[in-house]
């Protein structure tokens, strides 16, 4: 971590712009997702997006995974593949997404109760305390604190609703790489693990399970799922560590 090397005004300049686009991209896919929408629509609707913008998505083709999007819906905890399936009136889903502009990536995941949260008022509650999380592992994101509080943060937040981490997934650096140093584990210890320093660009992203926490790869070599057949969430933001916590780009 010694070696880190803080992005330029002119690469957080670039990020921020990229984040933009993701952004815009997650407001689309935002409006189209009712109940009775199609996945791979959802899929195509991101991409369409980005490329708009002289973007890439970042995902599609990184080690050969084949979307824009990542869609997790119930028990699906990470990776999901947008296929031919419809969502329902209060399915859990979470949509991670990534963006390459001018060579560098961001990174970012919402998750919706399919027809709004009176549908599934139980799933509300629990992407809820998950976002809070997310929320309090993003405040705790400041220079000269360590990725051990944000970890910490995070934990907290979790334990607290009742819910549990899925240890084996991790925040990150993100710029250059899909995945930078440092390793942003969503548990911790304050003032243990990596310094964070100014200039720093992170994703933070709890993936909590609403019941166990183990888990399985599908044989599609991609989707992982809870063994238990009980839900999952995820929720990322990418941005700058700064005195004040992370600047969130998107
Ligand atoms: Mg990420
Ligand atoms: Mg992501």
């Amino acid at each position: 971590m010694s070696q880190y090397k803080p992005k330029t005004t002119e690469e957080l300049k670039l990020m921020r712009k990229g984040a933009s686009i993701l952004r815009e991209a997650q407001e689309a896919v935002k409006r189209h997702l009712k109940p009775g929408a199609i996945l791979l629509d959802l899929d195509r609707i991101a991409e369409e997006v980005i490329r708009s913008h002289d973007a890439l998505p970042a995902f599609k083709g990184f080690h050969g995974f084949p979307s824009t999007l990542c869609t997790m819906v119930n028990s699906e905890i990470v990776h999901g593949i947008p296929d031919s399936r419809a969502v329902k009136a209060g399915d859990l889903i979470s949509i991670d997404c990534g963006v390459i502009y001018k060579n560098l990536i961001t990174d970012a995941a919402f998750t919706e109760i399919v027809g709004g949260d009176e549908t599934n008022p139980k799933r509300a509650k629990f992407s809820q305390c998950v976002y809070q999380a997310l929320v309090a592992g993003c405040e705790a994101a400041k220079t000269g604190n360590t990725t051990g509080d944000i970890g910490h943060a995070i934990e907290q937040k979790i334990s607290a609703g009742g819910y549990n981490l899925v240890k084996e997934y991790t925040g990150h650096g993100v710029g250059h790489n899909m995945h930078e140093d440092p390793h942003i584990f969503n548990y911790g210890k304050p003032g243990k693990g990596d310094l964070l320093i100014e200039g720093m660009t992170i994703c933070i992203e709890p993936i909590v399970s609403i019941g166990n926490p183990k888990n399985k790869t599908l044989s599609d070599k991609w989707t992982v799922v809870t063994l238990d057949g009980k839900d999952a969430c995820q929720w990322e933001h990418c941005g700058v560590v700064t005195d004040e916590g992370l600047e969130i780009f998107v």
